[in-house]
Parts: structure tokens; sequence; C-alpha cells
């Protein structure tokens, strides 16, 4: 099987290639560089330059390396941003996904594998987020996730296409230093950054409806995320008919003041300590999957715990940001 992989040189992409490549299927990848690396991508697996809006290259590539399914990562993923740019936002992420979904159809590509996102729910008033649990994106990029999804189950059903959405919860980690996140989006390089630059690292919001007044989340390492997209890449291979829409978590909660002190002892710098800052807007009290689904779908389950993806996540931060 080939497998096209768009955005397959980013911080997700270029791990899912990794578990395709590791686990013996062909793949090639789509990637405009914008934030993807080329330096990401194992020996021998092929790059194409170009984005997801050009029909023109989406042809071509697929034609080219007589592609039998489609992996869709590149996306636009910042929540604040997506509020800022919400035509861009839809652009590149439902635009980007149509198109990579025409030229799939008219190739005769049977099989799509689509990232989507915890981001779907918005503010789950739940313990375990369920994928029947009511779908109420808080923002334009959540919005494009949720469309997406609705554009891949329909096209799969319209073009008999095997399809899968995958609802990313909280990535971090890294199989590799060279593989670590570039990005400071997210409350674990942020942290990093912090402590790096000699200062507290902040909590957004202790008042909330949680154990300790943190927001929980469900932090799960790439490699698993990785190892899911092959658990899955296989099943759409095997099952024409497959339509799924599933959690990738560990089904296990964390609270920011629990990471904030595991990424202080992983990194050694306990000084200053976390200063609470105020709540961010549109951030939910909790938001921790239930894996039930995807356990039983695609027999997969998270094998690494929260210091590993800590620990992974600083070993390629000291990469990036080497200190004296
Ligand atoms: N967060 C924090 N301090 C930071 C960065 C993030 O307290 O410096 C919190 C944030 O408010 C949220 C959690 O960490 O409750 C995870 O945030 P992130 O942006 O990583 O992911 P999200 O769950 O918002 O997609």
């Amino acid at each position: 099987m080939t497998w096209m992989i768009t955005g397959g040189a980013g911080y997700i992409g270029s791990h899912v290639v990794k578990a395709l490549v590791d686990g013996g299927e062909q793949v090639v990848v789509l990637d405009d560089l914008s934030t993807g690396d080329p330096a990401r991508l194992p020996e021998g697996v092929r790059l194409e330059r170009g984005t997801v809006l050009d029909r023109d290259v989406l042809d071509r590539v697929l034609r080219e390396n007589d592609v039998d399914g489609v992996i869709h990562i590149a996306a636009k993923k910042q929540v604040g941003e997506s509020v800022e740019r919400p035509l861009h936002y839809y652009r590149e992420n439902v635009e980007g996904l149509r198109t990579v979904l025409e030229a799939a159809a008219e190739a005769g590509v049977r099989r799509f594998l689509f990232s989507s996102s915890a981001a779907v729910y918005g503010m789950p008033d739940v313990d375990l987020v369920t994928e029947q649990t009511e779908c109420l994106p808080m923002s334009p990029y959540g919005e494009t996730k949720l469309a997406g999804e609705w554009l891949v189950s329909a096209v799969g059903k319209a073009h008999g296409m095997a399809t899968a959405s995958l609802r990313y919860f909280n990535v971090a980690g890294a199989a590799t230093p060279e593989l670590g996140d570039p990005g400071i989006f997210n409350l674990v390089p942020m942290v990093f950054e912090r402590l790096t630059d000699g200062k507290a690292p902040l909590i957004f919001g202790d008042d909330y409806a949680t154990p300790d007044g943190t927001c929980v989340r469900d932090y799960i390492h790439v490699e698993d995320i990785a190892t899911a997209h092959l658990a899955a890449a296989r099943r759409l291979a095997a099952d024409p008919d497959a339509a799924l829409i599933l959690n990738i978590g560990r089904g296990e909660g964390a609270s920011v003041a629990e990471m904030v002190d595991i990424i202080r002892d992983v990194t050694g710098i306990t000084e200053p300590a976390p200063e609470v800052a105020p709540r961010r807007a549109g951030d939910p009290a909790r938001v921790v999957a239930s894996a039930e689904l995807i356990t039983k779908e695609l027999d997969w389950s998270a094998r690494h715990d929260i210091r590993a993806m800590i620990t992974s996540a600083w070993e390629g931060w000291l990469l990036r940001h080497p200190r004296d």
C-alpha cells in the first residue's frame, strides 16, 4: 500500500510517517514546509513540496505514486489564531481538505484518514468524553475539524471510500529529540520556555471545578498518536466499509498543576515556583477521552505515560535550545 501523508514533515505528521515506514508501508509526503522540515523525514521517503490547495500538485502526486490511501494531517492548529483569522482557517482546513478529498476521489483512492481534534467537543460536561458526546466546538479551529469530519463521512459514503477521523487529545513528547515539537503553543513547551528564561511557569486559573482547581486534560504521547494511525491505516486497508470516528487519548486526566510539577522534576528547574495567572478565555475545565472505542475497533492503546512524554519533549527542547 502507498499512502500520501499531507503535512508529513510537521511535528505530528513526521511521527506518523515514521510509524508507517517502520510498519512496512510505502509513504509519499506532501508538505508546503510552512511549519514542516524535510530533516524530519526518514531517509528514502519522497517529499513533494506543495500545498493541499493545489489540485495540479495533488493530481500529479496521487498519479505518479499510485497512491492507495491518504492520511490528511496538513492543517492550521492554533485555536487563538483561528479566532482572529477564521477565513484563513476555513480556507486552509476546510477548503484544503475538500480539495484533497476531491483529488483523491477522482484518482480512485479508496482509503482516507483525517486528523481531527478533541476541540470538536468544545466544553464537554462529562467525566469521560465518548464519541457520542455532543460536539459543540468553541472556536473556528474546532469548527473546521467538525465540518471536516462531516465532509470526510459524506465523501466516504458517496464515493465508496473507507474513512476514519481521529480526534487527537493533548499531544506531547517526541520519538527522538530531532522530532520534538518546534512550536511553543502548548502547555509543556510554554513551561519549558518560562523555566529556561528564569521565569515562573504560569497556571491559567486555579478556581475551576476540578480536584486541585486547575484544568484537566488527557495528554498523549505523539508516538502513541502515530501508532494509532498505523492501526487505523491497516483497518482501512482491510475493511472497505469502515467509517470510523475515534478518540485518540489515554483515558486518564492530568491537571495543569500536576503537569507543571512533573516538568519541574524532569527538568530539574524548580525555581521560580509556578504562579497563578487569570483564566484563559475559552478553556474547558476538564477534557478527558474515553479510549474504549478505539481500543475495541483498532486493538490499540497508549503505551507512554506523562513522565515519558515530558522527558522526551525536554530532550527535544534541549536540542533546539542548547543551555550553557
Ligand atoms: N496552560 C497553562 N499555562 C501555560 C499553558 C497552558 O496553565 O503556560 C493550560 C491551559 O490553560 C489549559 C492546559 O494548560 O488548561 C492545556 O493547554 P494547551 O494550550 O496545551 O492545550 P488545550 O487543551 O488548550 O488545547
